[in-house]
């Protein structure tokens, strides 16, 4: 059978004054219908503008978009905008870091989901409302007969969150995407929003491409991982194959960054030294190369020359021309540590 999101060799291109930039270059992945995929990187990766290609959101101007994105066998890269403008919202829906740039300042909040309900099913302004209502008490507000006349500003920033979760799956959508929705958020809230989503999943039984750079979040969330770094997946597993087994250096570079799983969370963290490569300019071979501390592990300098092909098999594959001897011995034991 073919998966519920299908997305094959997705190149997404953006063309700037100084060159082509490629954002997206090369990505493929399934999502099964009520799964969990977390997609990690360092912001530049491309894991937001893989979504927003998928959502159909990236500006036509001056993006190309090539490979292919099946939504229950749709194809999205060549659909029209008025059928995305169908989908979205109703089929696939989203949600961001900033609720107050989702949420208009103008509207009330019951008027912002029921409108995003009406224009799907066509109901009356009176079924919006009570939609809206049944919403907002499902995503916890509290009185929220009362809270739906009011304008976002009045929310806190957890109660904008849970709003714009609201909106997101007013039409039950199969797919969320949820682009760093917990980023803003302090921990206590954080924790919540999540517990709320997890709820809502087994609720809906929505599909979830869950974005972060955080990977004590993918712990908590996904079923499956995906890592990225420059526009490409450098390794794939499930949550509990690439969080105790790495098979990729720079997927090291973040479990070092991150505090181990049941550990205090108050241990010195680690960043990966270097910064994000250049996407008009990429580095040759691997490209992670500058920045990796085994590159000199691997004979004849491969790893600045020849580009490691990322191979997959049932779901698991890293992109790394180290050999499995090479990465037991020189890996840290991450199933034992944690
Ligand atoms: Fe490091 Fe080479 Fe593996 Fe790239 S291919 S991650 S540079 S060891
Ligand atoms: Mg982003």
């Amino acid at each position: 059978s073919t998966p519920f999101l299908s997305v094959r060799d997705l190149k997404v291109h953006f063309s700037t004054e100084d060159g082509i930039v490629k954002a997206v270059d090369g990505l493929s992945f399934d999502l099964e219908k009520g799964k969990t995929l977390g997609i990690v990187g360092e912001s530049g990766s491309g894991k937001s503008v893989t979504n927003m290609a998928i959502l159909g959101l990236h500006d036509p101007r001056n993006t190309a978009l090539d490979g292919e994105i099946l939504l229950d066998d749709k194809e999205l890269i060549t659909a029209s905008e008025k059928e995305l403008e169908r989908l979205r919202g109703n089929k696939m829906s989203m949600i961001f870091q900033d609720a107050l740039a989702s949420l208009s300042p103008y509207h009330t909040i019951g008027a912002q989901i029921g409108e995003t309900y009406r224009k799907h099913t066509g109901c009356t302004k009176r079924e919006a409302r009570v939609r809206a209502i049944e919403m907002l008490r499902r995503v916890g507000i509290p009185q929220p007969d009362v809270r739906v006349d009011d304008y976002p500003h009045q929310f806190s920033g957890g109660m904008r969150q849970r709003a714009m979760i609201a909106m997101a799956l007013v039409c039950d959508p199969e797919l969320l995407i949820a682009d760093e929705p917990t980023t803003a958020l302090d921990v206590t809230v954080q924790a919540q929003i999540m517990d709320l989503l997890k709820d809502l999943q087994q609720e809906f039984g929505t599909a979830i491409i869950f974005i972060t750079h955080d990977l004590g979040v993918i712990a908590d969330i996904a079923d499956d991982v995906l890592v990225m770094y420059g526009g490409r997946c450098v390794e794939r597993g499930t949550k509990k194959e690439v969080l105790r087994d790495p098979k990729h250096p720079y997927t090291l570079g973040l479990l070092g960054s991150m505090p181990a799983l049941d550990g205090p969370v108050d241990v010195p963290l680690s960043p990966i030294p270097g910064s994000p490569p250049s996407l008009l300019n990429p580095p040759s071979g691997c490209r992670f190369h500058p920045r990796c501390t085994f590159a000199d592990k691997v004979a004849g300098g491969r790893c600045s020359s020849e580009r490691p092909a990322l191979e997959v098999v049932d779901g698991r594959g890293a992109a790394c021309h180290l050999t499995p001897e090479q990465k037991r011995e020189l890996f840290p034991d991450y199933a034992a540590a944690r």
